[in-house]
């Protein structure tokens, strides 16, 4: 028999069905089915991207929630800058590219049957399977916190309802009044984001509290964008002086200076190994983790999931591939623009392996802007390629803003910004 490269396609799908006897997916003849799990900025860059790629793939998505409330510019939210609606984005947008949007929460992957299961009690065959859960908090790292403690004492870490509650205790807060953020270990979702939330609550509390003061608490010797980010602070807050409206303390390497160990909810106190913080506006943002699906279907060592970086397919089970936050895509950050390339990455790839194309040479984006005040903002970008070897990817070219930038550079990269943040929701949501 002759091979054309239709019939290949055909005979593709037909071997993979061949595990699957039985189910909805023969009876309806289908050969590519997709199942995204989780509808955030990865999950739905993905969906929406394997419809582009090739319409004739059935995409299911599986969303916990009817709305998506981005991260990024949500330390806005608290400066008063910007309202939580307009960070707040809906999944018809996604829907009209044909993808199907169910909102339930997944329960559990059978990655030997190829079937996703949901809490609503409903199953989903695949051929193949992108998991995009972003982070879970590890609790029992911190005495006193909890989930149910976070709703008074937030995170804030996942946009939404502590977003809102965090803005609310700032808003009452007297001036004169202490906020403390301790910071995560690394690992974690947006390495810059606890500093730009520190400035952002200065850049409030400069045009309204201007006697108020905030505290970081860091198990970190050094952060992201370090140098810019004080240097903001200097022009900005009186860094470095008696009078400084915000204070960073680090830990040396080896030492427990400022990991937290403890919090006491009632008096919104944070203990860490060497200093005990009293404050009126307690923000505790715990280590991460893989989201709680992804150990329960088995993907994760350590805390986090495995991939091969060219397809993101799990290095455990084949068929699904994970992305953004969850996966360790060694060498990127865990960030929305990083979870937004690697989806078009694996999206290409499983669109080609779907249909018995050759893989593509992967490139990975990534840009991270930090808004310090009033028209003064950072950033840092790099493009990346997969190593010859497929071990990790490799900047092959990036920049940092200027130390010595000018006053309209500063203003212009706030700007960028707000321009980013259009793109990518509209590039992830419509
Ligand atoms: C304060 C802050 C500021 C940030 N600023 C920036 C920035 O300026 N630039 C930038 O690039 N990044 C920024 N980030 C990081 C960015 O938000 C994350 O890296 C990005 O959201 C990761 O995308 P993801 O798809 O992996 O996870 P998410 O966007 O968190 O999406 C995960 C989705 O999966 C769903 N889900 C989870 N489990 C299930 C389940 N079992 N069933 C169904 N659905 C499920 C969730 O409801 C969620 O919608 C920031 C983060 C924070 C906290």
């Amino acid at each position: 028999m002759k091979i054309t490269r239709r019939s290949f396609v055909k005979g593709a799908g037909a071997a993979t069905a061949v595990g699957m006897i039985g189910t909805p997916f023969i009876a309806l003849g289908a050969s590519k089915k997709v199942v995204v799990v989780g509808g955030g900025t990865g999950g739905a860059t993905a969906a929406k991207y394997l419809k582009l790629a090739d319409p004739t793939i059935d995409v299911t998505l599986i969303e916990a929630n009817k709305h998506y409330y981005t991260c990024y510019l949500s330390n806005e939210v608290l400066s008063g800058d910007r309202t939580i609606d307009q960070i707040k984005f809906g999944y018809s947008g996604v829907g009209k590219h044909g993808v199907k949007v169910v909102h339930d929460i997944v329960t559990g992957i059978d990655a030997g049957k190829r079937v996703v299961k949901t809490k609503g009690g409903k199953s989903f065959n695949y051929d193949r399977c992108i998991v995009a859960p972003g982070v879970d908090f590890k609790w029992d790292t911190i005495e006193g916190y909890d989930a149910n403690v976070a709703e008074t004492i937030t995170h804030a870490w996942k946009a939404g309802s502590q977003t809102v509650t965090l803005r609310k205790q700032l808003l009452a807060m007297k001036d004169g009044g202490t906020v403390c953020i301790t910071a995560p270990p690394n690992p974690f979702r947006c390495p810059p984001g606890p500093y730009e939330r520190a400035s952002q609550i200065a850049h409030y509390f400069k045009q309204h509290k201007p006697k108020s003061k905030i505290i970081i608490l860091d198990p970190k010797p050094k952060f992201s964008k370090m140098g810019l980010f004080t240097q903001g602070w200097k022009d900005l807050y009186g860094y470095g002086t008696d009078n400084s409206m915000i204070e960073w303390h680090g830990t040396p390497k080896g030492s427990d200076d400022n990991v937290l160990s403890s919090i006491d909810a009632k008096t919104r106190t944070a203990t860490t190994g060497f200093n005990e913080v009293q404050a009126d506006v307690l923000n505790v943002i715990p280590a991460q983790k893989a989201g709680k699906i992804a150990f329960a279907a088995g993907l994760t060592k350590g805390d986090w999931c495995p991939i091969n970086l060219h397809t993101f397919e799990s290095t455990i089970h084949k068929n699904i591939h994970v992305i953004g936050d969850a996966a360790i895509a060694k060498g990127m950050p865990k960030s929305g623009y990083a979870a937004n390339s690697e989806a078009k990455v694996c999206a290409a790839s499983i669109a080609a392996l779907l249909n018995g194309h050759e893989l593509g040479t992967p490139a990975y984006v990534n840009t991270c802007y930090s808004i310090i005040g009033m028209d003064y903002g950072i950033s840092v970008a790099a493009v990346y390629r997969l190593a010859e070897d497929g071990s990790k990817i490799t900047k092959v070219s990036g920049g940092l803003t200027p130390k010595d930038a000018s006053s309209e550079m500063r203003a212009r990269e706030v700007q960028y910004a707000y321009s980013w943040f259009d793109n990518i929701t509209n590039d992830a949501f419509n």
